[in-house]
């Protein structure tokens, strides 16, 4: 199952709601919290919170982010930004 987390760009609130689609037919959402409108997954990384706990589980395991990036598919960049962020 995966469950996609998204937040809004502006204020970092998780209440969205949908609110049409764009011209190109991306879906945009409204923030009810600052009532802003936001493109779809305004997330930086593209990861769900759930996904990037596993990876880090897994970083913790093994410490070899090179075949983190091999089973996740995951950048090493973005890896290494999580660890940082972490410590
Ligand atoms: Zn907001």
């Amino acid at each position: 199952m995966v469950t996609i987390t998204i937040t809004c760009s502006y204020c970092s609130g998780e209440q969205l709601v949908r609110h049409g689609l764009t011209k190109n037919g991306k879906q945009h959402y409204l923030c009810k919290d600052c009532r802003r409108s936001s493109r779809d997954q305004p997330q930086p990384n593209g990861y769900t919170a759930q996904a990037r706990e596993e990876i880090l589980r897994a970083y913790e395991e093994r410490s070899s982010v090179r075949g983190l990036t091999r089973t996740f598919g995951v950048s090493r960049n973005t890896v290494s930004a999580w660890i940082k962020k972490k410590k």
